[in-house]
């Protein structure tokens, strides 16, 4: 039988195009994180709608699962295969193109497997901006990209991945193809299909096309890094700088003192951009869209960026602000960013944690900062922490590394650390999951805390549009 469909699969993508052997799938099977190695029967590359439409049809004929992959790149285990060695990966690579960008709409339509950076490249051509950016936007691709709903550093302008798509094509489990490639901002004819299969990890449809919003480009930008005392003071300063700007501020990145003491270690050799990071380390970015903020001024400098620096300095004379860097140039701009983009890179430095991707109110923030240390105390005395927060959107990656657990932390105890954390959340009214997704590590915390009503509901569009199970399963439903 697997004979049988390999062969189907090779007739239908080209031979090619379906990888069994370990070496070719090795990449696939395993997720970035390192966490969930998987053994699938063969990865299959359609190089269109069409070609995806056909997998699927052999797929459903054959009760055969499938994992849809984009750039695998998702931290929760949801774009790689069980280790049985009896799912494909589906992985849409090779559907590259952008098929065009008008600029004048200030739309683009494409592939689903256009790495995001590409799209951002090519968008600046054009002068304007996909405004999704964060650290994995090299290989991270626009399916995996709308599919885990993601979010990044500057949310707080322009909403995560979902506000920013306008229309999608999708294949469904029996291979139907469903054209929603509308460029329509106002359309109410009937469900809002589009905005179900945005966040539904893979397992309702494969997204083969889309419809994307494009921004101006920034005509200039403000960007500076500062040490404050406290979260309130922060975000007395993040409402300040929204009114003087018009809600320009694109991101407001929270780094605590111990995030700079790894940077320092792990980046010995470049200057460090405070000299003293104080409790609450702030990266501010001001995306200068109007020509009221763009124009140069007296100081010769853009007007945001003489915004900002007035802000900060009544800051630094009250001070409410230890020590500012505000960026001169591109490439101290970079400089800076360079400091928080690291994170990923700083997180794993120190072996392995139990991460959180949580969110509450950004005025909730500081609580539970300031309450998790004593419920985590009875669980793992001494434990490190590793915090790195969106701020402005009260999205906040919370990891705890129990002592002695470096090389690994025993799920028992994960477990314990994980209600801890979500304990707190609940009662601060925030998510368990923010912009990761559920994947296979939320999978338990989704039984615990979804509201029950709403998993049914999931439950029956789950069966209603995929009655055999072989979307994604194991994923994101408990
Ligand atoms: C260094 C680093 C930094 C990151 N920073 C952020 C961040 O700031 N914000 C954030 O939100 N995420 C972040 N992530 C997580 C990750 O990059 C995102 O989840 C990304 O959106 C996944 O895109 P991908 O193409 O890699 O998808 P994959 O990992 O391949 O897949 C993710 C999910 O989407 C499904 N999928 C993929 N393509 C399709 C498709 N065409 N149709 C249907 N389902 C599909 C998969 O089955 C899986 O369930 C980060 C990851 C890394 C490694």
């Amino acid at each position: 039988v697997t004979k049988d469909i390999l062969n189907a699969l090779g007739a239908c993508v080209g031979a090619a195009n379906v990888l069994s052997g370990h070496t070719d799938r090795s990449a696939y099977d395993l997720d970035a994180m390192g966490k969930y190695p998987g053994h699938s029967l063969a990865v299959v590359r359609p190089a269109d709608t069409g070609e995806v439409s056909g997998v699927l049809k052999i797929a459903s004929a054959h009760n055969l699962a499938v994992v849809p992959q984009g750039g695998n790149t998702g931290l929760t285990g949801a774009s790689v295969p069980d280790a049985s060695a009896s799912q494909i990966v589906l992985s849409l690579a090779r559907m590259n193109k952008i098929r065009d960008i008008d600029a004048k709409t200030r739309v683009a339509r494409v592939e689903a497997g256009v790495v995001l950076q590409s799209l951002h490249e090519a968008a600046q051509m054009q002068d304007l901006i996909f405004p999704l950016f964060f650290g994995a936007r090299g290989s991270a691709m626009i399916g995996g990209v709308l599919s885990t709903n993601a979010g990044g550093s500057n949310v707080l302008r322009y909403g995560n991945a979902r506000a920013l798509v306008l229309g999608i094509e999708v294949v469904l489990a029996d291979g139907r193809i469903m054209n929603l490639m509308s460029e329509l901002y106002k359309d109410n004819s009937g469900y809002d299909l589009r905005d179900l299969f945005i966040g539904a990890e893979g397992t309702l449809g494969v997204i083969t096309g889309a419809v994307l919003k494009l921004y101006p480009r920034p005509r200039a930008y403000a960007t500076a890094l500062m040490s404050l005392n406290t979260l309130p003071d922060a975000l007395d300063l993040l409402t300040e700088l929204q009114d003087l700007t018009g809600n320009a501020v694109e991101a407001f990145e929270f780094m605590p003192a111990n995030y700079f003491d790894d940077y320092a270690r792990r980046f010995a050799d470049r200057k460090m951009p405070l000299s003293a990071p104080g409790p609450v380390n702030i990266l501010v970015e001001i995306g200068a869209t109007s020509a009221a903020l763009a124009r140069t001024d007296k100081s010769g400098r853009a007007v945001v960026h003489t915004l900002l620096e007035e802000a900060l300095s009544a800051r630094l004379e009250a001070g409410r602000i230890s020590d500012a860097t505000i960026a001169q140039n591109e490439s101290q701009r970079a400089a800076l960013w360079h400091c928080r983009e690291c994170a990923f890179e700083l997180a794993t430095m120190h072996g392995a944690m139990v991460d959180h991707d949580i969110s509450v109110p950004p005025a909730a923030v500081e609580t539970f900062l300031a309450k998790m240390p004593a419920r985590l105390q009875p669980l793992a005395p001494d434990a490190r922490v590793s915090v790195i927060a969106h701020l402005g959107d009260g999205n906040l990656h919370y990891s705890v590394q129990p002592k002695g657990c470096a090389r690994g932390v025993p799920d028992a105890l994960a477990d314990k650390i994980t209600e801890a954390v979500e304990d707190l959340v609940q009662s601060l009214a925030g998510s368990f999951s923010a912009e990761h997704g559920i994947g296979r590590s939320k999978r338990a915390t989704m039984a615990r805390r979804k509201d029950k009503t709403a998993l049914e509901v999931m439950r029956t569009l789950k069966t209603a549009l995929d009655p055999q199970c072989i979307l994604n399963p194991g994923k994101l439903l408990p």
